[in-house]
């Protein structure tokens, strides 16, 4: 156990007993660090040391904390309704919110179902793959095709597309549906795509399309299964292939939606529309935990016109009226801001700041796309010494395996950027 500070909380001792933290064991050695309060890009702990934040709270925090007009739009939800269930209900904040994702979407996406976690935005959007083509009379149209190197989330149906052996659910294997991966994309951002990777999924999909409802994927960054960032032409072919084997494609932009790779959605960069889109993480701006599965008029047409006539999903928190009002609020914050010339700006500057890595021994690859950048080393890091390394150095990175990473809240300035490659490079050049 590293030293815990002087004014280490009473409660931490309460956390070590009885808390699960995220891929964590009770007991374990592994540190945590009492934070008490969040403003901007910084984090404070309850000893008063402040951190830059490096991860935006796993891509979620797009605007940074204590965000004013966050606040002020929940303050006033707060006083006309907190929650109400969504059957046999409706309320503004989830009608205009859906109205607002169903125009800043591509243009085929007409419907929003609500959830409570960018997991169930994926077990809904399998759900509904399954139900459209019952409908449509193809029942046995229940498997799914995926990519290698993907990640889709922790429940059962979300872990069945993740890659069975970077998505960490390996052990499950036996309890998950099988399903059918193609070799992830060779070719990177930027790149003409590598004419084998095409043809794998084309043979795969040959093979079964009899039994394929979607194709699920990532666009563009494959993110928890490695953080690579792939070719937009490779995108592209895919939605062909899909098209012309009958094959849904869904995209998870769970972590890539709402600015971050410096388009507003990720699958923008290929021109391309999926049949069912998935959204979570940075939707709320890191406020509340809300995800929308969003869906062509096409499919929710078939569902209603096939058996048993509804879809087959309904959860408790659907659309909560605060989360909506977290979503709309962080909306119109990031649409209203220079939000394309600042991810233009941290692209620059991580690409500047990160490339001195490159020099280093235990550095197999530096890269950036949009406002994230990776230095992946040739061995995992030692997460007993490193997170305590950058804690020390006043900065908030949260390595995991090989990859040291940082997406900043998309408002950072060049200051405290600055500070986050500094540390960074620093550590690792000591590595
Ligand atoms: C984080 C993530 C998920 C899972 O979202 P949770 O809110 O953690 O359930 C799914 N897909 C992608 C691409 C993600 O990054």
């Amino acid at each position: 156990m590293p030293d815990t500070p002087a004014t280490e909380p009473d409660w931490l001792a309460l956390d070590r007993r009885h808390v699960w933290h995220p891929y964590s064991a009770i007991g374990a050695d592994s540190p945590v660090y009492p934070v008490v309060s969040a403003s901007g890009v910084r984090l404070q702990l309850a000893d008063g040391r402040e951190l830059i934040d490096g991860m935006s709270s796993w891509w979620c925090a797009i605007h940074g904390y204590n965000v004013p007009e966050i606040n002020a739009a929940l303050n006033t939800q707060l006083d006309s309704m907190a929650h109400v269930m969504f059957g046999g209900l409706t309320h503004l904040p989830g009608v205009r919110l859906a109205a607002q994702l169903v125009e800043l979407t591509p243009a085929r996406l007409e419907t929003v179902f609500f959830s409570d976690s960018g997991s169930v935005a994926v077990e809904v959007a399998l759900k509904l793959a399954i139900q459209y083509w019952h409908a449509r009379g193809k029942p046995h149209k229940q498997h799914f095709a995926t990519l290698r190197n993907g990640y889709h989330g922790d429940t059962f149906g979300a872990m069945s597309v993740c890659d069975p052996v970077t998505g960490m659910h390996t052990l499950f294997s036996e309890a998950l549906a099988q399903q059918y991966f193609v070799v992830a994309p060779t070719s990177r951002f930027g790149e003409p795509c590598n004419t084998a990777d095409t043809a794998a999924l084309e043979t795969l999909l040959t093979e079964h399309h009899e039994q394929l409802a979607a194709l699920v994927l990532e666009p563009i960054v494959q993110g928890v299964g490695g953080m690579h960032f792939y070719s937009a032409d490779y995108l592209e072919q895919a939605r062909a292939l899909c098209d012309e084997y009958g094959v849904l494609l869904i995209c998870d932009e769970i972590a890539t939606g709402f600015g971050r790779t410096g388009r507003l959605f990720a699958c923008e960069h290929a021109g391309i529309a999926p049949d069912i889109l998935c959204l979570g993480k940075a939707l709320t701006g890191g406020y509340l935990t809300l995800a929308a599965t969003l869906t062509t008029a096409e499919i929710a047409t078939a569902i209603r016109q096939g058996d048993p006539g509804v879809f087959m999903h309904g959860p408790t928190f659907m659309a909560n009226p605060l989360a909506c009002t977290a979503a709309l609020a962080s909306l119109q914050l990031l649409l209203d801001s220079p939000w394309q010339e600042r991810v233009a700006n941290i692209e620059v500057q991580l690409t500047a700041g990160l490339a001195p890595c490159r020099e280093f021994d235990v550095v197999a690859d530096v890269r950036t796309l949009g406002a994230i950048g990776v230095v992946e080393l040739h061995e995992p890091v030692d997460m007993q010494r490193l997170p305590q390394q950058f804690v020390d150095a006043g900065v908030w990175v949260r390595p995991f395996g090989k990859l040291v990473y940082l997406m900043p809240p998309l408002i950072i300035n060049t200051n405290d950027l600055a500070e986050l490659t500094g540390a960074v490079t620093r550590i690792i050049s000591k590595l």
